[in-house]
């Protein structure tokens, strides 16, 4: 298992911070690999962590972690932002002394730690910060990973920067700002391969590459002070769907024209041979189709246009009807016909909705949801919640399309509820229905040997995939070789005598990149403004809220006793409770952290001892670090009920209702926002009801019976509701006699809580379990009723008439509640 782990780990999409403390992983001269713990690199928490950490090694670094800048150095210079070290997130810095171009603006999406998230998008502070230095942006193909960040990348640049894109790299592009309302016509320049171009500091030609999406290229950058190959993501499919070949006689005018520097993507360096052909894959398509008796379902890559094409083609062959199930496979198939590079006429599908007008032989559907992503139509259909697509047992699923390391399990569950609905899944490497887009280490090793570049540094790849295709560059022969990290910046210098065994690389420093997170529409800022590890910590661990109403003992009396008490509420999300023991506990433990507080506290100290006690308390109970949040408020109405409970009980040796009126002044100049409350009580009776807990009656029950309130996750099921009692004939005779033994109170405080807390109080000790709001709602009731037999001389026998007569005989005119 722990093998099988740690492999995975290489595989899954594990980003190397770029803020991490490490060592350089420059290698020149030398051909050892720098000494880099990866397992420990590779610890996700470990790699978010922000801002430079100041070790040791660190401060005596510092002076390279910034960038040279300037007009002299080496004249060609690359910093990437992203998409080293890392799958995903494409996007470098190539400058030629201080001006610089940005090739490549891509996102990567969030592993499954990243709770929320939904896509990572590159520095934009750090190119905001240089964009100024910044003439041009051109982008190499139109996967995500390379246009996907432009709506966040675009608008941080200068608004008259030019953005150069290949034909139907271009339409993909103007969608994308389109929808995000960022469309300037203006900025958009489309190439063409072959044909130069000046962008910033450089000519740059375009050539021709093979990949998994319409119009990929490498560029070929040149300038007075050297010529960079960067190839941009490639295979090399000899025999293309398309007709376009892979540009060979480029690279070969190239390699004799000499290359300064080379940048070659890493994907599929550890796999041995050569890619397969997309014409292999079109054909094992059409075989499978041909067999197939019912309806076929396909997937695949939404952008892969040839793709899409083969399976038009094989539809054709055998009579069957097209039909698209998933929004970005017409995303994908418009901006193709836009660019007059599309297989299938949009207008020619059928519509998903009318397939059941056509018999499943006659049918293939082809869907999105590959990677079983959770709305797309694939996965909807595997649950049977596709209102259009329903799978039944006799349909084949043809799985074109490859698993993308970290959605192994999502997939593989997706694909056992399609087995478990019965239908035929084809799928495997031997069934030939899926090629790579990215070239393996046989078509590397052959570039690598054609262009034969002074300089090499491998791009688009874990770090553990650029480290080796910088070990299979060196077995070509190139002498020069790094690798390089996002935020490490390199110097190159054209070397005019090969023999010349100086490095032409240099470092030029490096940089504590942050990565962004767009978590939706709005929200986008770096993890620590987005909370992301927050959120996985809250996930993990768990969280406490705890609410305190404190009570400061003010009475005069010092044989009452002197410590701080608490109406404690306590919440927890995320957290196992032993069946509510550990919650009980944790009330107990917050009680009694609150009464070791001295009775002055402020509220803050209060707040910091419970939630420390809670934080250990669960640490030691079952060895999680949950947040806590506690917040303290004071309660004058506590307090003013515990001074009428004190002169009530007869404890009290001052005062009587001046004490009382003294503590409500008390409480008016300690605290402003209680003093409006108070007031609010005192002075208007009507919203007083406003100012009641919004509570239901279980709760407020429980809070009447202990003084605390338990509120769990819906896993907890040991507190259970609790109904409303209804009053009993003698639990209402009590209100009554209770409510006029505290006329006097009444008096003075009218519709007060407080009073209406005391009234319940007093309940309580005759055993009548009645909270404060359930004895003023009776009681207005009971008002109500009097004054109706009252007003209406009704000769009615009520049971309460004599009882109510006693209370209200003494007031001039009844109390209005
Ligand atoms: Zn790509
Ligand atoms: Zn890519």
């Amino acid at each position: 298992m722990v093998t099988c782990n740690s492999l995975s780990l290489f595989y899954g999409r594990h980003r190397l911070h770029p803020t991490r403390t490490r060592s350089s992983c420059y290698s020149f001269p030398s051909n050892a690999l720098p000494n880099i713990d990866v397992a420990k690199v590779l610890q996700k928490r470990s790699r978010r962590i922000e801002g430079p950490k100041k070790s040791m090694e660190d401060s005596v670094q510092r002076k390279m972690e910034q960038f040279y800048e300037g007009s002299d150095g080496p004249p060609l210079r690359v910093l990437p932002i992203g998409g080293l070290g890392e799958i995903g997130m494409n996007c470098m810095l190539l400058g030629n002394y201080d001006r610089y171009i940005l090739i490549d603006a891509g996102v990567m999406f969030p592993d499954y730690d990243e709770l929320g998230v939904q896509k990572i998008i590159p520095d934009t502070t750090f190119i905001k910060k240089w964009s100024h230095k910044i003439e041009a942006v051109v982008i190499t193909h139109g996967h995500e990973d390379h246009i996907g960040a432009l709506p966040w990348v675009i608008p941080v640049l200068d608004s008259q920067t030019p953005i150069f894109a290949s034909s139907f790299t271009m339409e993909l592009i103007r969608k994308r700002l389109k929808d995000h309302g960022i469309f300037v016509p203006s900025q958009l320049k489309v190439f063409r391969t072959r044909k130069k171009f000046v962008a910033g500091p450089f000519e740059i030609e375009p050539i021709r590459v093979s990949h998994s999406i319409p119009d990929c290229c490498g560029l070929v950058l040149r300038c007075s002070d050297g010529t960079i190959l960067h190839t941009g993501d490639w295979k090399i499919d000899e025999t293309p769907l398309d007709g376009k070949f892979f540009d060979r006689e480029a690279l070969e005018e190239l390699s004799k024209e000499g290359v300064t520097l080379m940048m070659s993507d890493s994907t599929n360096v550890q796999s041995p041979g050569r890619t397969m052909s997309e014409s292999v894959v079109a054909d094992a398509l059409l075989r499978h189709i041909s067999a197939a008796k019912g309806r076929v379902i396909t997937t695949q890559f939404s952008s892969n246009i040839n793709r899409l094409g083969s399976v038009k083609a094989a539809a054709d062959l055998t009579g069957r009807k097209l039909v698209f199930s998933g929004m970005s496979l017409r995303t994908y198939l418009d901006a193709a016909w836009k660019d007059g590079k599309s297989p299938i006429d949009p207008s020619t599908l059928v519509k998903v909705e009318d397939i059941d007008a056509y018999a499943p032989k006659d049918l293939l559907i082809m869907t999105t949801g590959s990677q079983a992503e959770p709305r797309a139509a694939l996965n909807l259909a595997s649950y049977g919640s596709s209102h259009a697509l329903k799978l039944t047992k006799e349909d084949v699923l043809l799985y074109s399309a490859k698993i993308i390391p970290g959605n192994e399990s999502r997939v593989m569950d997706m694909l056992n509820r399609i087995s478990e609905i019965g239908s035929t899944i084809v799928m495997g490497k031997k069934e030939c229905l899926h090629t790579s887009g990215h070239g393996y280490r046989g078509e590397l090793e052959e570039v690598l040997r054609i262009v034969r570049p002074q300089h090499f540094l491998p791009i688009h790849g874990e770090l553990l995939f650029l480290k080796e295709h910088e070990l299979l560059g060196k077995s070509t022969g190139i002498q020069h070789t790094a690798v390089i990290m996002n935020g490490e910046m390199l110097g190159v210098s054209h070397l005019r005598n090969r023999k010349v065994l100086s490095n032409g690389f240099i470092a030029l420093g490096k940089e504590n990149l942050q990565l962004k997170y767009s978590d939706g529409d709005k929200a986008f800022g770096s993890s620590s403004e987005l909370f992301i590890d927050e959120r996985l910590r809250i996930a993990l661990d768990g969280i406490i809220v705890v609410s305190m109403e404190v009570c400061r003992p003010h009475s005069l009396d010092s044989s009452v006793e002197n410590t701080l008490k608490g109406k404690i509420r306590i919440t927890t999300r995320c957290l196992w409770l032993d069946k509510g023991k550990l919650l009980d506990a944790l009330n107990k433990a917050a009680h009694a952290a609150l009464s070791s507080c001295p009775v002055n506290s402020p509220l803050a100290h209060m707040e910091k001892t419970v939630s420390e006690m809670l934080r250990k308390m669960v640490r030691k109970y079952s060895g999680k670090r949950p947040d806590v949040i506690a917040v303290a408020i004071e309660n004058p109405a506590a307090v003013l009920a515990t001074e009428i409970n004190t002169r009530l009980s007869g404890k009290s040796h001052v005062g009587g209702i001046s004490t009382f009126r003294n503590a409500v002044h008390r409480h008016e100049r300690e605290n402003q926002s209680t003093k409006t409350q108070i007031r609010g009580m005192i002075e208007d009776d009507n919203d007083a009801e406003g100012l009641l807990p919004k509570e239901d009656a279980t709760t407020s029950n429980r809070a009447a019976s202990n003084l605390s309130e338990t509120e769990n996750g819906p896993e907890d099921a040991e507190i259970k509701p609790v109904k409303r009692n209804k009053w009993k004939e003698e639990e209402v005779k009590k209100l009554i006699g209770v409510r006029r033994e505290f006329e006097d109170t009444f008096q003075l405080v009218k519709g007060n809580n407080v009073f209406w807390e005391e009234i319940s109080k007093n309940l309580l000790a005759y055993g009548i379990n009645k909270n404060p709001r359930q004895c003023r709602s009776m009681w207005t009731s009971l008002l109500q009723k009097y004054e109706e037999i009252k007003n209406e001389n009704r000769e009615e026998r009520w049971l309460y008439l004599e009882d109510m007569e006693k209370v209200l005989s003494d007031i001039e005119a009844p109390a209005k509640i």
